[in-house]
């Protein structure tokens, strides 16, 4: 309809909704703050139930023009059993043709396109219909560190960085744990590794205009500061890094749609119940799920838990699984008789629940999270400490930052990257959450992380200043090409 008369921004989303929440999250303060027309290119995905679920929330006022591009198949050229990055990066390949002739039969042309990390790939087609390009990162600067930095530890390191005796240094960061690696870092022999190390070299050359960081200056000043280009990292990655979260979701309509759930909390003591929840794409293998479950009853503390089925495969398996987010009768795969013994103490929802609402109520006092970046910045903004329990991607480097450099949450003596954390580990580690003056101390913090991320997105702010900046130049390339 009406074109040209405001610039508009395109965003491209990869499978995943972790990527692709905060992603509608950064459309919609291009609307409210900046008055642009955004519009979301996604991809199908057989993880289509939720999906809908948040496409259509985050279009409920239309505020967001979404295009899903047309089905594709990959199944020719992929390689059987490709690990998660492989698949994503092939698929974010094969779609480029579509996004080309989408864009190109656009009436208003958007003027910026931002794509996720992994769709750089994609840059050629803003070269091509002049427009600006934007890497943006759903998780924190310390991945993007990382991710710039392995192809130089490729050629550092000999041998698989997991079994490295020192740690990975990065110029101007605070080093890795090799236990830490992300997964496509765990197996340098697998083609998912190469992917990786190829995103970090696009990242590091292709993005044009600036890389867009899910965090806030004060939380990751200092990776921050070794990005910046009188620094060796800087030096490396050859445009701006522009921190502009956090991206949150409001809490919105969760609580009518799940109201046996709120009215259940709504009875509990302020701040007794467990919240445990792994993610949009996290399973646990059986064993690992009842050992939780015992785990949970064991401590006698109340609890809300997430459930999907368990899985055979790796942790991140549900990513591509068709039906994955059918719920399943969880008494199918619980331990016998766990529901009823707990069902006074805790409730357990199939597959997806209104997350944000849920660690926003007042009787929930402790969140069991797999440190999935948007969990976590969902956790410091609602005050909760956590329990880390990281399973993929880059979820133990996400642990490490939250236990040992932030001091909100507590974690497994060993981080388990195959084996299981036993009952009587989540056990105690339940109960020094909900029970002990760790907490108190964790809230403490927690709250000082609040006002340091309202601090930042206010006006003013360091996040909202640097989303100004970006839309500035929007608006620049809008105005150079409107005659
Ligand atoms: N989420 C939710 N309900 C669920 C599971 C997840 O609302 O049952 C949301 C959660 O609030 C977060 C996102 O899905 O915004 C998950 O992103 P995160 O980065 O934590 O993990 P990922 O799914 O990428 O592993």
């Amino acid at each position: 309809e009406c074109s040209n008369v405001k610039p508009h921004v395109a965003l491209l989303s990869s499978p995943g909704l972790g990527n692709l929440i905060p992603l509608l999250e950064l459309g919609k303060r291009f609307v409210t703050l900046h008055n642009f027309k955004v519009t979301v290119f996604i991809v199908p995905s057989p993880t289509s139930h939720v999906k809908t679920q948040i496409l259509q929330s985050a279009m409920t006022p239309k505020i967001l023009d979404i295009i899903e591009l047309p089905p594709f198949d990959i199944s020719s050229i992929i390689e059987p059993g490709a690990a998660t990055v492989r698949v994503i990066r092939v698929i974010m390949r094969v779609i480029r043709p579509s996004l080309r002739t989408s864009i190109s039969n656009m009436k208003s042309r958007p003027n910026a396109l931002i794509v996720d990390i992994f769709g750089t790939e994609s840059s050629p087609i803003a070269d091509e219909f002049n427009m600006l390009k934007y890497l943006f990162v759903a998780s924190n600067s310390k991945f993007l560190a990382l991710t710039l930095y392995t192809p130089f530890l490729d050629k550092q390191v000999q041998g698989e960085y997991v079994e490295q005796k020192d740690l990975l240094r990065i110029p101007g960061c605070s080093p890795v744990r090799p236990e830490d690696v992300v997964d496509p870092m765990l197996d340098r022999t697998n083609p998912q590794y190469h992917e990786y190390v190829q995103m970090g070299i696009e990242y590091a050359n292709g993005q044009g205009d600036g890389i867009l960081v899910n965090t806030w200056y004060d939380l990751c000043a200092q990776e921050l500061k070794a990005l910046g280009d009188d620094h060796l990292l800087g030096q490396i990655v050859k445009v701006p890094v522009y921190p502009v979260g956090p991206l949150l979701r409001q809490s919105g309509s969760g609580r009518s749609c799940s109201k046996e759930l709120f009215d259940w909390l709504d009875m509990q003591p302020s701040k007794s119940v467990i919240y445990v929840s792994f993610g949009s794409g996290g399973t646990l293998s059986h064993k690992q799920m009842t050992e939780i479950a015992w785990g949970l009853e064991l401590s006698q503390k109340r609890f809300v838990w997430v459930v999907r089925p368990p899985t055979i495969g790796t942790a991140d398996a549900a990513y591509f699984k068709t039906g994955s987010d059918h719920p399943s009768d969880p008494a199918t795969y619980l331990p016998e008789g766990f529901l009823i013994r707990t069902q006074n103490v805790g409730i357990v929802i199939s597959v997806w629940a209104p997350q944000v609402e849920i660690l926003g109520h007042p009787s929930v006092g402790g969140f069991l999270s797999h440190c999935g970046w948007n969990s976590a910045l969902e956790s410091f903004t609602q005050g909760v400490p956590m329990i880390a329990l990281p399973l993929y991607a880059e979820q133990r480097l996400n642990a490490t930052k939250l236990v040992d450099e932030m001091g909100v949450a507590v974690r497994p003596k060993e981080l388990p990257t195959k084996n299981v954390v036993g009952r009587e580990e989540v056990q105690k580690m339940v109960r020094k959450l909900m029970e002990d003056d760790t907490a108190g101390g964790m809230r403490a913090r927690l709250n000082e992380l609040k006002y340091s991320a309202a601090q930042a997105l206010s006006k003013g702010g360091s996040s909202c200043t640097a989303l100004s900046l970006v839309a500035k130049q929007c608006e620049e390339r809008f105005r150079s090409t409107v005659p």
